[in-house]
């Protein structure tokens, strides 16, 4: 499409929705309508183009200068003010009025150290790294829904805040944004991932209320004994002795002390000595992860693990457990049922994987769910994190059009009088 055609379809657009303010409408209409629009070419088209241009390039955590550039020249092109950078390579957007209330939709942006093993036109040209989580996509869906947005911003009841943010995989970026004061008018926040699930195909979505990811932390011990010859053990202290008899009580103390109703995992995932057959060693490291789904079941853990190794430092949170809020679950459900029907919107359990959306949640009212991505007709997807891992366009839409939805009538359903009185402020 020239850019004489595409200017014509925005007049054609933006005429239509001047005529008939759909804001007036009931919040199904208005999740209708941005379905129609985000399948629309002018948005489908554009968006799949912002992924793949993205996948091209991948960049790890702190490093997303090139993917930060093209969001900002995108938003550029339609008009959004944005703040940048946050967090390094963030980028905050506006649409609206710029005044209360303030929703917020996150999309991170980062790569992965992986080798991309699927041979097609956009392949990862950067060797060893590749989007093997779908950030391309969810970058292009939160910029899909700020083209519907801005089209009808003039309609929008507050503000709604974009967050692009760097670093979702080990890096914290979340942690980096809130620290950066960026949200901290913000009422609630919405954030998906694709699902790359058999049993979720394109057009559905699963979330909960409450637990739905895991928490994780990290540990690491040494053990310390007195080298010597491997023939003669009775003139050392065998440290590899020491550290297998520590894993296996380590291994206790989920199998023996939790809830079995309350899901908990710790895993040694590595252990190092010296190497030689004849020698004992004079230590040996070991290390590994625990997850949980509530923060006290983690803390516990934490606690139990130090108490395991007196003298050893409490392990390191990374990312705490993604929780979400009930009356955004409700909201999500009126939403979504609305833009993929009532049969397409799924409950389900908790997964012991972790995302650092759950940051945000911990400083206020979030919520995150999974965006279905299997066809129906194609073969299963590979996991998230493969080297074969592939995304399926044709859910774009369906995230653009709940991200859109979400917010708007999120700030439609808002009660002025029960924003907090540091909300009242512009930005
Ligand atoms: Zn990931
Ligand atoms: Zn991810």
């Amino acid at each position: 499409m020239g850019s004489f055609n595409l200017f014509c379809f925005f007049i054609i657009i933006f005429h239509v929705f001047v005529a008939t303010p759909i804001f007036s409408h009931s919040s199904s209409s208005i999740s209708t309508k941005f379905l129609d629009l985000a399948k629309s070419p002018e948005v489908f088209d554009w968006m799949v183009g912002i992924r793949r241009k993205i996948h091209e390039y991948p960049e790890l955590s702190y490093e997303e200068f090139k993917t930060s550039e093209v969001i900002r020249a995108e938003l550029d092109k339609m008009g959004i003010s944005y703040k940048h950078p946050v967090a390094e390579t963030g980028v905050i957007g506006y649409i609206g009025t710029r005044k209360p209330p303030f929703v917020a939709l996150r999309a991170d942006i980062d790569g992965l150290p992986i080798q991309e093993m699927v041979e097609w036109e956009h392949k990862s040209k950067v060797p060893g790294k590749m989007h093997a989580c779908g950030h391309d996509a969810h970058t292009a869906m939160v910029l899909g829904a700020a083209k519907i947005l801005k089209q009808h911003e003039d309609q929008i009841k507050g503000t709604v805040v974009l967050v692009f943010q760097p670093a979702e995989e080990g890096g914290g970026g979340a942690k980096r944004v809130l620290e950066a004061g960026v949200l901290d008018k913000v009422s609630a926040i919405f954030g998906l991932h694709v699902a790359p699930a058999h049993d979720l195909p394109v057009g559905h979505v699963a979330s909960k209320a409450g637990p739905l990811l895991a928490g994780t932390a990290m540990f690491d011990a040494t053990i310390h004994g007195k080298g010597g010859h491997a023939a003669m053990p009775h003139f050392a202290i065998d440290p590899v002795l020491a550290a297998s008899s520590a894993v296996v009580n380590l291994q206790q103390l989920v199998s023996r002390e939790a809830d079995p109703l309350d899901p908990q995992v710790l895993t040694v995932a590595n252990f190092h000595a010296d190497g030689a057959y004849n020698v004992i060693p004079d230590s040996v490291t070991f290390g590994g992860t625990i997850r949980a789904l509530l923060p006290e079941s983690i803390a516990r853990l934490k606690e139990r693990i130090h108490q395991v190794h007196r003298g050893s430092q409490l392990p390191r949170t990374v990312y705490p457990a993604t929780i979400n809020d009930d009356k955004l679950h409700e909201h999500f459900l009126e939403v979504a049922k609305n833009v993929v029907g009532n049969n397409n919107v799924h409950g389900m359990e908790p997964v012991t994987v972790s995302e650092d959306f759950s940051f945000y949640q911990e400083a206020l009212p979030g919520y995150f769910f999974m965006l279905g991505m299997q066809s129906l007709t194609g073969e299963p997807l590979q996991s998230l994190h493969s080297p074969h891992f592939t995304v399926s366009e044709d859910a774009l839409p369906y995230g653009a059009a709940l991200h859109a939805s979400l917010a708007t009538t999120y700030l439609l359903n808002h009660d002025g009088a029960k924003v907090g009185a540091k909300n009242h402020d512009e930005l």
